[in-house]
C-alpha cells in the first residue's frame, strides 16, 4: 500500500496533479484518487506522512472514454474538481484528464463552446 509520501514523490517527480491508486491484484483498476490538494493538506494538518495514502483518498470520479469531453468538464465543475479519471467500459483505467488539458487543447475549447452556446430563436 503506497504512503502518501510516495504518492508525493510520484506527484512531484510525473510533475502531475492527481495520483491513482489501484487494486493491489489488478493495477488496471482504479480504486482511489489522491491530489496534490490531498497532499497538501496533510501537511498542514501535520499527518504522518508515512502512513497510508488511502487515508487521505477518494473514491474516483470518472468518465468513459467515448464520452464527449463536455462530460468531462461538467463533471469538473459539478464536483469541483481539476481532473477525471478515464475508464473504458470495463472500468479499466485509461488515464487522467486535467483542466489543464481542456484549457489548453483548441479543439476541445471549441466544443465546449458550441455546448455552452444558447440556442438560437
Ligand atoms: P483537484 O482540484 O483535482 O486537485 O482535487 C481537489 C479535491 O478533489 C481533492 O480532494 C481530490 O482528491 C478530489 N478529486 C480530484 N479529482 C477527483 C476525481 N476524479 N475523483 C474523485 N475525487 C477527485
Amino acid at each position: 500500500m503506497a504512503t502518501i509520501r510516495e504518492v508525493a514523490v510520484e506527484l512531484a517527480k510525473n510533475r502531475v496533479g492527481l495520483a491513482v491508486l489501484t487494486a493491489r491484484d489488478n493495477p488496471k483498476k482504479p480504486v482511489a484518487v489522491v491530489s496534490e490538494r490531498d497532499v497538501l493538506r496533510a501537511v498542514a494538518q501535520r499527518l504522518d506522512l508515512d502512513g497510508p495514502a488511502s487515508s487521505i483518498a477518494n473514491p474516483p470520479i470518472t468518465v468513459l472514454d467515448t464520452d464527449p469531453v463536455r462530460v468531462a468538464a461538467e463533471k469538473m465543475r459539478r464536483h469541483n474538481i481539476r481532473h477525471v479519471v478515464v475508464v473504458d467500459r470495463n472500468g479499466d483505467l485509461v488515464g487522467v484528464l486535467s483542466i489543464r488539458d481542456l484549457c489548453f487543447e483548441r479543439a476541445i475549447l471549441i466544443e465546449l463552446a458550441a455546448a455552452e452556446a444558447p440556442a438560437t430563436p
